[in-house]
This record gives C-alpha cells, sequence and structure tokens, in this order.
C-alpha cells in the first residue's frame, strides 16, 4: 500500500490553494434556504496572513471550513496545490484535514489536566510522531511558550491559552493555519499577542484568520478579503511604500507625508526638497515633525518602524503567484491516528486522573445502588412478597378471601340508569382470623388481604 493518494504527477503553473465557485447552501429554521458561501473564486499564495473579514453571518467561518475541509461545497471545488477536491476521495480530505491544515478556534479546546508541554506532547503523539522532549520545545519556542512549559492551562491567561492551541495546531507542520475568531474571547492587548504569533508564523504559512475587527484586520493583514451574504465584496492588498530618504534630515513616505527628524536643524537644501515636494503634490502632503508627531501620524497613515507606509490596494492577480508542485510536494500524507493512540490517550487521561477515576467509579456505584434501593422501594409489595414467599416454600397453603356484597343503583337526574350486584374484598376481623385458624388449623398462619381475586 503506498501512503500516496495521487500518482505522483507535477502540477505547473497552480497556486498553493485555490477555491473555485463555491457554493454552500443551508437549510434555515424556516425552511429557507440560506446560502452562506455564495459563489466565492479566490487564490492564495503559500504565505502571508489574511483576514476574513465581515459581520456576523456573512458567511466566514462556512469558506474558513470549506477551505480546511472541514464541510464540503454543494458545488465548486477547493483547489490544493493543483489537485481539486472533485478528485479528493473521503480519506483524501480526511488527510488534507489532518497533515496539511492546522486550526485554531475561539475556544481554545486544550486539555485543562495537562501541562502546556503534556498537551503538545500529547498532540504529537497522536499525530504519530516521537513526543521527544525537543520537538515540543521547538513547538513551544514558535508560540514564545518556552517558559510555561510546565504551567497547568488554568494558570495562563486567554492569549497564553489560544498560543498553546496555536502551538498544538503547529504539531502537524501545518502548510495552512485557519484560525476562526482567535481573538474573539480575548481583550485587545492579549488578543495582540495572539496576533503576534500567528504573524510570526505567516511569514513561512499561510494563516487566514477570520475576524469582525477591522482595526485588527488592518494592522496585521496582508490581504484582507471581505464577505458579505456570502459574497466577496472586497478583497485588498497591503502594499508597503518605502520612505525616500531625502537627505539626513528629511524623507518622503509614499506620496503624501514629509517626515523631519526629531530636533532637526533644516539646512537650505532640505528646505527647497520639502518644497519640491510639496509642489509636485499640490500642497495634499503632511509634514510630520518630532517623535511624538511621527508617532502618532505612524498610526492614522499606518507607517511602519522603517518609515514605510502601508497602503491597501485591490488584490492582483500576481499578489498570489502561480508555482510548480512536483508530485511528492502536491502528495498529501494519509494522517495517522491509529487505535493505538486512541487507546493511550484514553489510559494516560486515566494514569493522570486516578482520583478523578476514582471518585467517578464511586459515584457511579452509589448512583447504581441507589438507583437499585428507589426501584426495589418503589415496586415493593409485602403481599406480593408474602404470597410469593409462600407458594415458592413448598408449605401447603390455602387461600380465603373475605367478601362482601353490594347492590349499587345509579341515578341520573332522578331517574334509575343502572342497578346491579357487586362484590368486593374486605378486611378479616381479629374473629374471622381466630375462626379459619381452628377450621384450618394453620401452624404458622399468614394473614394477608388481597383485592385480586385468587
Ligand atoms: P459568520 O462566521 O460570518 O458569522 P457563518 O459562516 O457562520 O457566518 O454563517 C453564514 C450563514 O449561514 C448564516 O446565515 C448562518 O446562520 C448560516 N449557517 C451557518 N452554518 C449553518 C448550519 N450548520 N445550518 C444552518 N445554517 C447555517
Ligand atoms: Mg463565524
Amino acid at each position: 500500500m503506498s501512503d500516496g493518494l495521487f500518482k505522483p504527477t507535477s502540477f505547473k503553473g497552480v497556486f498553493m490553494l485555490e477555491v473555485k465557485d463555491l457554493i454552500k447552501v443551508y437549510k434555515g429554521k424556516n425552511g429557507n434556504d440560506v446560502r452562506a458561501i455564495d459563489g466565492v473564486s479566490l487564490t492564495f499564495a503559500e504565505k502571508g496572513m489574511i483576514f476574513l473579514l465581515g459581520k456576523s453571518g456573512s458567511g466566514k467561518s462556512t469558506l474558513l471550513n470549506l477551505c480546511g475541509g472541514l464541510d464540503f461545497p454543494d458545488s465548486g471545488e477547493i483547489i490544493i496545490k493543483g489537485r481539486s477536491s472533485k478528485d479528493f476521495s473521503q480519506a483524501d480530505f480526511d488527510s488534507y484535514r489532518n497533515t496539511f491544515v492546522g486550526f485554531v478556534f475561539q475556544e481554545y479546546n486544550i486539555l485543562d489536566e495537562f501541562s502546556v508541554e503534556s498537551n503538545i506532547a500529547l498532540a504529537l503523539e497522536l499525530q504519530g510522531r516521537s513526543k521527544d522532549r525537543q520537538a515540543v520545545k521547538d513547538i513551544l519556542e514558535k508560540v514564545e511558550l518556552t517558559d510555561f512549559a510546565k504551567r497547568k492551562p488554568n494558570t495562563l491567561s486567554g492569549g497564553q491559552k489560544q498560543r498553546v492551541a496555536i502551538a498544538r495546531a503547529l504539531v502537524k507542520n501545518p502548510e495552512i493555519i485557519l484560525a476562526d475568531e482567535p481573538t474573539g474571547a480575548l481583550d485587545s492587548a492579549t488578543g495582540k499577542q495572539v496576533l503576534d504569533t500567528l504573524k510570526k508564523l505567516s511569514e513561512e504559512k499561510l494563516v487566514i484568520v477570520v475576524s469582525h475587527d477591522r482595526e485588527f484586520a488592518e494592522q496585521y493583514g496582508d490581504r484582507i478579503i471581505e464577505l458579505k451574504d456570502g459574497k466577496v465584496i472586497s478583497d485588498v492588498t497591503k502594499e508597503k511604500v518605502a520612505a525616500k530618504q531625502a537627505s539626513e534630515n528629511v524623507s518622503f513616505i509614499g506620496d503624501d507625508t514629509v517626515a523631519v527628524k526629531d530636533g532637526a536643524a533644516l539646512t537650505d537644501e532640505d528646505m527647497s526638497a520639502i518644497k519640491n515636494f510639496l509642489v509636485k503634490k499640490g500642497g495634499k502632503a503632511v509634514v510630520a515633525s518630532g517623535a511624538k508627531a511621527v508617532n502618532s501620524y505612524e498610526k492614522v497613515s499606518k507607517i511602519d518602524k522603517d518609515g514605510a507606509q502601508e497602503n491597501f490596494r485591490d488584490t492582483q492577480d500576481g499578489d498570489a503567484p502561480k508555482k510548480e508542485y512536483s508530485g511528492e510536494e502536491s502528495k498529501l500524507i494519509r494522517s495517522r491516528l491509529p487505535l493505538r493512540h486512541a487507546v493511550k490517550i484514553g489510559v494516560s487521561g486515566l494514569k493522570v486522573k486516578p482520583f478523578r477515576l476514582f471518585f467517578t467509579v464511586l459515584l457511579s456505584v452509589v448512583a447504581f445502588v441507589m438507583f437499585g434501593l428507589l426501584s426495589v422501594l418503589l415496586f415493593f409489595d409485602p403481599i406480593e412478597l408474602a404470597s410469593d414467599t409462600y407458594a415458592q416454600s413448598g408449605y401447603g397453603y390455602i387461600v380465603i378471601n373475605k367478601h362482601y356484597s353490594y347492590i349499587s343503583t345509579h341515578y341520573k337526574f332522578g331517574v334509575e340508569t343502572y342497578s346491579g350486584e357487586s362484590d368486593d374484598g374486605t378486611d378479616f376481623t381479629p374473629a374471622d382470623l381466630a375462626e379459619a385458624r381452628e377450621k384450618y388449623g394453620a401452624a404458622y398462619g399468614a394473614f394477608t388481604y388481597s383485592t385480586d381475586d385468587g
């Protein structure tokens, strides 16, 4: 059996990831169709941080799930390094999900009973890889949690927990990371830590982040795709315009900013360079001077540390370059999640939580005993017990009933509608019992009464 799911043919001029004409329709509550994704086509490069922006219900999660093979489109296809999902078997989808894509969700989905490093070690093992210390260390380093290896998740901040979740996603060494509102439950400061981590990873991987926070998207995104009603309404890519150093004191940023070094004494050349720039731009430029002025301008005008200005412009064809992938590269590795490991995670759960196991078993036993007791109490019938015991004991026994007869007459509006004789069981009096003893000479008299005839 080969672990390659496809014949190793190479693909030229293809994208790392492409989605084509995707449509996903859900049945809504009132029976109406909801077109969650309504004809989306996009191409993605091998790396970079892409934001899917849009209001709640715009289809962001659906698109992300379709990209990650967590959900299937009603029509259209996803194409991974040239391989179309139309040719995927179920096993191919499993491989894609399990080895190619790392998922991060708003909920951290990490195991609280395990330390940070154990969470990662376990994930490594589940992936069928050795959980050697170095591998765990390397992964924790990538998310800057080295110092937190021994900590339990409940001692971490939300942002740190989310980074454990990211670390766990990295265990597969995925080429794509899909994060659905990873900062949704975090405050702005811890949210930033998470985005910083994802940003760093996006230098080597394709990272697609679902968010409804435009500010974060603009700050961190290399590209922002905006969705509305399942359609792409805008797709923009960040472009850096380098600062042009005019002299020691003066530089021009983009086409509208003059930056003057803090406290600089401007020379005549500086002044005329500035004047020329302003004239050329028709006076629509800003002169920012002094550290404070530049700092605040950085935010408004998205100027980075190197003085380069970041602008968003429409995403163009060449932004996600086409590539050639060898058969080897576009082969999906069959995921390995042998049963052995599934058992192990169960067993390791027991090892780590002996007390919990003990109490679980104890409580289960108590619960069953209580149930048994309750059912005995509920269904206990002393008469039946006594008669059964006698019946089964082998002693001779007789059953005597004492009945009384009565005539009941029913009237409706003064007119007799029914009259008849009935009888019913009744208690024995002590005199009755004495009479019976005498008559039948019972050595052991057990007298009960029953309304049953018998
Ligand atoms: P977002 O992530 O942007 O908030 P979603 O992709 O979750 O949006 O949902 C897009 C639309 O599809 C919404 O109208 C939502 O109600 C609907 N939808 C999503 N998932 C389902 C589902 N499993 N069943 C029915 N409708 C769904
Ligand atoms: Mg969502």
